[in-house]
């Protein structure tokens, strides 16, 4: 996908992985792939970053760290699969 456009993308964000496969019919690695690089190009740019608010346990509320794309299977804290997916978006930084 086209950088550019997922940047555009992110801008109505927060999305998860899973809401953008569907918007943009992309599999999953592909977008993963593409957040990456949108991440470390707008890190260079400058004027715009990307949120990550990270997968977290609905049970007991551990947070995943933010390189997590996808959503962890289990909850390494008390065993759960109950997991919220991390999402993401494009924030214009001051
Ligand atoms: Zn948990």
């Amino acid at each position: 996908m086209e950088r550019k456009a997922l940047e555009q993308l992110l801008l109505e964000g927060p999305f998860s992985l899973h809401d953008l496969v569907k918007k943009t019919g992309e599999t999953p690695e592909d977008l993963g792939n593409d957040l990456d690089h949108l991440i470390k190009t707008l890190r260079n740019e400058g004027n715009r970053k990307i949120e990550i608010e990270p997968a977290y346990c609905r049970k007991c509320d551990f947070r995943f760290s933010e390189d997590h794309f996808t959503k962890p299977t289990k909850c390494p804290s008390c065993n759960d699969s109950w997991i919220k997916e991390p999402r993401f978006r494009v924030v214009s930084t001051p």
